[in-house]
């Protein structure tokens, strides 16, 4: 494509198809498998068998589905349309015309569908149904009231879950009614909410432990190919350690799906980049309108044009700026507790110097307030959390101000870092930018005394 600059100078850009990010439905359609998740051959990126998802737990022990066998298929369709279930193909794909795009080499993973929505629900209930009614470790009813009354913290109390019905545990069909974010909640936090009932290394537990620690891999925001390697051996342990647990459930097409992710992490990087949950968000305003303005003839217009309506809106109305902040404080440099920090940090102030600060403010989108914690940095593979007081606005530059803990231990169990607050305080003044992981945590305790220390679960793996 020639651009034209205001300058006159014309330049070119060339581009050309890199990815399709779809979710498992929407994939198989866009690269004409079939569209059953009951067919013999239901996964897009390999051939393995519906019966031989049993056994097969590494993707290095799947034939792949390559540009050559995909074409193959494709021929022996169209000779005798009865292959369709033989090779899980129904038709070509378009955008294989594309002249490096190939759909069988770039993974679509779905983390939404595939865990939060699959695995997560499926194993939560079983974990569950286990500790509660076999094992008789706490009954449904306290579960339930710790669901309800646990403090998730400012960011998490809106994804709260909701409280488990008793026949759901029982019944074989039945799935945990909670939304994709409110399974995030709940895996997250299950560990702090039940793990002083559950004794050490109880298997079932360790089966939960070990999806998490799947999640942690899943849900990074940056990766390592270290830790692609590592993801591959963990699946494993996880399709064994089931299988050994439950032995009259087979893996559904979810547990084999997850067997691609260390390589589509390879290929493409972080794929919680790729996940239908923003898609199914910009879907909501749709879904809304669809239910409330009655239009029988062309709801696809309406939509549209209610969308663009929509949109122009918030452009006009919002003005990106990297922070935000309802009310500021001015104090000078000599009156605060941090003085000699300020000084050392900002040679360009003095002790007369006029500085502001506020208890809470949006950084780049997401919200700060005195009393999260945040990721600074890690030192022996653990991570240094601090404790928020405020943010110093510098020039034009927002800092997170804050005291530092002292990071204990992991402990696998709760699944989270064990801090307390240091004898000598250390304090820390830090860029949004240069924060370890930009998603603040909350102070979170587990029901297990734990005298003057907090435990902090992490979103997702950090490096
Ligand atoms: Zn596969």
């Amino acid at each position: 494509m020639e651009i034209v600059l205001n300058d006159g100078t014309n330049i070119i850009k060339r581009g050309s198809l890199a990815q399709v990010v779809a979710d498992n439905l929407g994939a198989n359609s866009i690269g004409g498998f079939v569209e059953s998740f009951v067919a013999n051959y239901l996964c897009n990126t390999c051939l393995t068998s519906r019966t031989d998802f049993q056994r097969c737990n590494v993707a290095d022990n799947c034939q792949m589905r390559n540009r050559e066998n995909y074409e193959e298929h494709l021929q022996l369709l169209t000779e005798d349309p009865q292959s369709v279930p033989l090779h899980g193909i129904k038709c070509a794909c378009p955008l294989n015309q594309s002249r490096y795009f190939n759909i069988t080499t770039k993974h679509s993973p779905d983390i939404m569908h595939d865990i939060l929505e699959g695995l997560g629900k499926m194993e939560c209930k079983l974990v569950l149904s286990q500790l509660i009614f076999q094992d008789k470790l706490f009954s449904i009813d306290i579960l339930n009231a710790r669901i309800t009354n646990f403090d998730y913290g400012f960011e998490d109390v809106k994804n709260k879950p909701s409280t488990i019905n008793c026949g759901t545990l029982h019944i074989t069909d039945s799935n945990l009614k909670n939304s994709a974010s409110q399974m995030w909640c709940l895996l997250r936090f299950l560990p702090l909410l039940i793990g002083d009932k559950v004794p050490r290394n109880h298997a079932h537990w360790q089966l939960l432990l070990k999806l998490r620690q799947i999640m942690d891999i899943v849900f990074a925001r940056e990766i390592t190919e270290g830790m692609c390697h590592y993801l591959k051996y963990l699946i494993k342990d996880y399709h064994f350690l089931f299988q050994n647990l439950f032995l009259d459930i087979n893996l559904i097409p979810k547990h084999h799906f997850i067997i691609h992710y260390p390589n589509a992490l390879m290929e493409v990087g972080p794929i919680i980049n790729c996940w239908s949950m923003r898609f199914e968000a910009k879907h909501y305003f749709g879904k809304l309108i669809a239910g409330v303005v009655c239009n029988f003839k062309d709801i696809c217009y309406t939509i549209a044009e209610r969308h663009q309506i929509q949109q122009c809106h918030e452009w006009h109305s919002t003005k990106m700026q990297e922070y935000f902040a309802k009310k500021f404080s001015a104090v000078k440099v000599f009156e605060t507790e941090c003085k000699d920090l300020i000084l050392e940090k900002f040679p360009g102030l003095f002790e007369q110097g006029e500085i502001y600060f506020t208890a809470k403010a949006s950084i780049y989108g997401t919200e700060y307030r005195a009393g999260m914690i945040v990721v600074t940095d890690m030192f022996n593979n653990l991570p240094l959390f601090g404790e928020i007081q405020s943010i110093f606005i510098f020039g034009d530059t927002p800092y997170i101000f804050g005291e530092m803990l002292d990071t204990h231990h992991f402990d696998e169990h709760y699944h989270s870092y064990v801090c307390a607050k240091p004898q000598r305080a250390i304090l820390f003044f830090v860029k949004q930018i240069n924060l370890k992981d930009f998603h603040p945590l909350y102070v979170c305790s587990s029901y297990e005394e734990s005298q003057d220390r907090t435990k902090y679960t992490l979103k997702n793996a950090i490096n």
